[in-house]
């Protein structure tokens, strides 16, 4: 028989796949021996078969049954018993954390009779029936799929009827009436009653907790954080303790550290009087913890330490859920807590200084997407105008755009481009997409722990919360500050999620202090610190990036085309230019030049037009030679199709037919360059006369561009410079192509050795960005000395779609359809293009042993590729100059993470 059900005590934290993170962690919790309600794990093997074949097993009544009488043996109490009855919440819990995303119902287990049990037992009408109505609400919306505004409404206009003040002002008989008025719901949007077996409900309960791994919202975070459809949810079936039970109970979420700054000492949440989801949704602003240890000084003493042990134990922030019943604490969930970006390098450090984990660890627990935030600009101190209220800052950034008040809308206008910012009274789950398009959320109501805040921190969306002056009329589409201005949707604002405040209009920005310290190192950085939070930011920083530097197999190089942006990559740590593109520099006033040599008619003709171009590329040379002094630079021939350098056929065709319907004269220039461009149309140009194709056609574009290089060289070297030219020829498919652009191109460097009398060391090798290239790797190796991986190319031609052809069009279908998890051209497709990458790496290093690999598409500044350019033994990745720290800091990670892992399963 197989085990579908496990007792909390026969689990434990390293059981996530099969019991969910909330599981796995509970039973961890529960095996310490804290306080943990006692309850049971049903696995997501069985949520994996539900969602296959659409029914439950049938052994798992059964075992269900027979872990709910432990259970009841455990707490003394029978579920479904009018006396004293056991009630149990069913809460989802997948494998990776996915706060809010599926469903939960508490209080299962009660119905007419056995809520006069709950009254007896607590002494309290009203705490039973607010109870029975929590239930009645939450079944109804989650189990029974009614609109959860059928209840939310009545709820309201009572309050609103009675001139209450928010959920406590209601009495027994209040909530009383909301149960029968919520039954009568029930009973009139499903035709049936509402299930008065408390079996019954918790059958139905499990199975709605499994259906909700398919919610929409939940699809969309899973995409969004790259989590396998597949995985399934688990549902923990627990004891419920209660935090509404009056003034001696309460609820709170609670952080090992602060989540936002890395602070370190505990920070948390805490709701008097109040069940579940009230602490996170935001119906009334919550206390501190500091709160609780005046209210109740053995529960907050318990907690804290509580949290001291679960931090040594799991080596990391977590962050907790818990309840106060009558002065009692219960533990009702941990995890490793999400946490801002710049929490993430300051925890990561002091939990290297405190000895939890190793230097090196501290690296693997920051991330090349928490770097890049860290980078984003911020609000300009000096020039800011005076915000309009100040609130709780939640998730960190910048950020300006115009005001949205509904998630559709938020969709819809950043769908058009703009940018938005999502305004909510308080926001719920199915916010989700709104928060994904806008650029920050603004909320009136909810603390740092709210939904709103946790998700905006996981995904890097600038929040802030709580902002109570603030009044937002989401039917109105009005967002008024108490006695002050009004704006309406589309108006712009500003909000800044370090420090809450909230600015009329768009505010300038400016460098944040990681920007600078990348920039221009230590002393700089903490110079432009705006606190203490950030100088211990980029004290971290620099520790973290420092050590991943020292570790990692990979050099970082930049892509750079300019003397400046070489200079830049240069500051921000790479350690060369791992491709040049030269056409670029073929562009404005240079363009005629090329006409020319388009043009000529003879070779002579052409000779002399190259002969033009030739001194004004050595100068481009020499100037990224000079900023890269003393490390390699790749200069890659001549790519794009030639028509690109003539003007487009469309546009001569229609003004040279204009010219003739007008009688007016064509030159003879005109119509040279009409023809050229005729002849040169290509219907598919990127497969067509390019790259080393050009270099074998017109060679005199070898002999010019090798040329200048080495000439460029041999100034920089007379002028005391230290230059380490490479040449890399485009698209090669072939050896033999190889062969006739490398002896061509060492002829003409030894020409310039001869002339000039200077020795030069400049290595020929080519790009690999056909398939054919990486298949006949081997073959092409012989005739080079490096290979970069243009993965670009490599991506379009091995998938045999053009990128600006496929990527506004159909890749966000397939996406959408799980053909892809990302978009190959923003992470390498590692099953497809990434064999081609290995195979061209292995064949090519098994017929030149001293073969250097890189890679410079676009891939080399993105994360997941860096750690699998790592794993295939490539010598370095080049990427654009700002992700460069990006880079250096994932190639530290691939290496650590690779010998950690390997010391681990020795
Ligand atoms: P989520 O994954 O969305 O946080 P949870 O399963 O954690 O959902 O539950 C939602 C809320 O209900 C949380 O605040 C949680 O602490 C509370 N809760 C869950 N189970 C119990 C219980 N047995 N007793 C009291 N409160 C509970
Ligand atoms: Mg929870
Ligand atoms: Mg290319």
């Amino acid at each position: 028989m197989t085990k579908f059900v496990y007792a909390f005590a026969e689990g434990n934290k390293d059981m996530r796949d099969l019991l969910g993170g909330k599981g796995a962690n509970l039973a961890e919790m529960t095996n310490m021996n804290m306080p943990v309600p006692p309850g049971f794990t049903v696995t997501t093997d069985v949520c994996r078969q539900y969602l296959g074949n659409g029914s439950l097993p049938d052994e798992l009544a059964d075992q269900v049954s027979a872990n709910l009488a432990e259970v009841e043996k455990a707490m003394g109490r029978k579920f479904g018993a009018t006396q004293s009855p056991l009630l149990v919440s069913v809460r989802s819990g997948a494998p990776f954390s996915m706060p809010g995303m599926m469903e939960t119902v508490l209080n299962v287990g009660l119905n007419d009779e056995t809520v006069k049990g709950l009254a007896a037992m607590a002494g309290s009408d009203r705490f039973a029936w607010d109870s029975y109505r929590r239930l009645l609400q939450m079944f109804g919306k989650t189990v029974l799929d009614i609109d959860g505004d059928l209840f939310a409404n009545p709820l309201h206009e009572l309050q609103a009827a009675k001139g209450y003040k928010g959920d406590l002002d209601m009495t027994a008989e209040d909530l009383r009436g909301l149960a029968d008025q919520f039954k009568q719901v029930i009973l009139e949007q499903t035709g049936k009653p509402f299930p008065q077996d408390p079996r019954e409900q918790l059958n139905m309960a499990i199975e709605a907790v499994f259906r909700s791994w398919n919610t929409e919202r939940a699809q969309v975070y899973r995409r969004r954080e790259h989590i396998s459809e597949t995985l399934g949810t688990a549902v923990n079936v627990q004891t419920m303790v209660f935090g509404n039970m009056g003034e001696n109970s309460g609820t709170g979420v609670a952080f090992t550290r602060d989540p936002s700054t890395g602070r370190s000492g505990v920070y948390g949440d805490y709701l008097p009087d109040a069940q579940g989801e009230d602490v996170v949704s935001g119906i009334r602003n919550t206390l501190t913890l500091d709160d609780l240890a005046g209210i109740n000084k053995p529960a907050y003493t318990e907690l804290v330490d509580i949290m001291h042990r679960l931090e040594e134990h799991y080596r990391d922030l977590c962050d907790i859920e818990y309840t106060v019943e009558n002065g009692k604490l219960w533990m009702l969930q941990t995890r490793v807590g999400k946490r801002t970006p710049a929490a993430a390098f300051r925890v990561a450090t002091q939990l290297a200084d405190e000895g939890l984990i190793t230097e090196d660890e501290a690296v693997t627990r920051v991330t090349g997407e928490q770097l890049t935030s860290l980078l984003f600009p911020q609000f300009d101190q000096a020039s800011h105008p005076e915000p309009i209220t100040v609130a709780t800052p939640a998730s960190p950034g910048a950020a300006s755009g115009e005001i949205v008040f509904s998630d559709a809308e938020a969709v819809r206008r950043a769908g058009e481009g703009a940018k938005v910012i999502l305004v909510r009274r308080e926001t719920n789950a199915e916010d989700l997409p709104g928060m994904v398009a806008a650029v920050g959320v603004l909320t009136a109501r909810g603390g740092k722990t709210s939904h709103a805040a946790v998700v905006a921190r996981g995904m890097g969306r600038t929040a802030v919360v709580g902002a109570d002056e603030l009044i937002v009329d989401e039917a109105a589409q009005t967002l008024k500050v108490c006695g002050g201005k009004e704006f309406h949707a589309g108006d712009i604002i500003s909000i800044d999620g370090t420090s809450g405040e909230v600015f009329a209009g768009a505010v300038d920005v400016v460098d944040s202090p990681a920007m600078v310290y990348v920039e221009s190192g230590l002393e700089a950085g903490l110079a432009a610190a705006r606190s203490d939070d950030d100088k211990a930011l980029v004290r971290s920083l620099d520790r973290i990036l420092t050590r991943a530097d020292k570790a990692a197999r990979m050099k970082v190089r930049a892509n750079a085309d300019n003397p400046e942006d070489a200079q830049r990559a240069r500051e921000f740590g790479a350690t060369g230019v791992g491709l040049c593109r030269t056409e670029h520099m073929f562009l404005g006033e240079r363009r005629p030049l090329v006409e020319h040599v388009i043009l000529a008619r003879t070779p002579e003709e052409q000779a002399e037009a190259l002969s033009k171009l030739g001194p004004l590329q050595k100068s481009d040379f020499e100037g990224i030679f000079k900023a890269m002094d003393g490390l390699p630079v790749v200069v890659r021939l001549i790519d794009p199709p030639l028509h690109e350098f003539l003007p487009d056929l469309t546009q001569l065709t229609v003004e040279i037919a204009v010219k003739e319907a007008k009688g007016e004269e064509v030159t003879e220039h005109e119509r040279a360059v009409f023809e050229a461009a005729k002849s040169r149309h290509e219907e598919n140009p990127m497969l067509g006369l390019r790259g080393v194709r050009l270099s074998i056609e017109i060679p005199g574009f070898v002999d010019m561009q090798v040329r200048a290089v080495a000439e460029a060289a041999v100034a920089r070297i007379q002028a005391g410079g230290d230059p380490h030219p490479e040449i890399m020829i485009p698209l090669i498919g072939s050896g033999r192509e190889m062969e006739i652009v490398k002896t061509h191109a060492e002829r003409v460097i030894a020409d310039v050795e001869k002339e000039s009398g200077i020795k030069l060391e400049i290595p020929v090798g080519n790009m690999i960005e056909l398939p054919r290239a990486a298949l006949v790797a081997d073959e092409i190796a012989e005739q080079s000395q490096f290979f970069s991986f243009g993965t670009n190319d490599l991506t379009q031609t091995t998938w045999g779609f053009s990128r600006d052809d496929v990527e506004g069009e159909f890749i966000p279908t397939y996406i959408a359809d799980g053909v892809f998890d990302t978009s190959p051209f923003e992470s390498i497709d590692e099953h497809g293009v990434g064999q081609l990458v290995e195979t061209a790496v292995a064949r090519g290093r098994k017929a030149n042993p001293d073969l250097l690999c890189g890679i410079c598409g676009e891939h080399g500044g993105d994360p997941r590729s860096i750690h699998f350019f790592n794993r295939v033994g490539l010598d370095y990745v080049s990427c654009s100059p700002f992700r460069v720290p990006i880079a250096r800091l994932e190639a530290g990670r691939a290496t650590l993470m690779e010998s950690l892992e390997a010391s681990e399963t020795k």
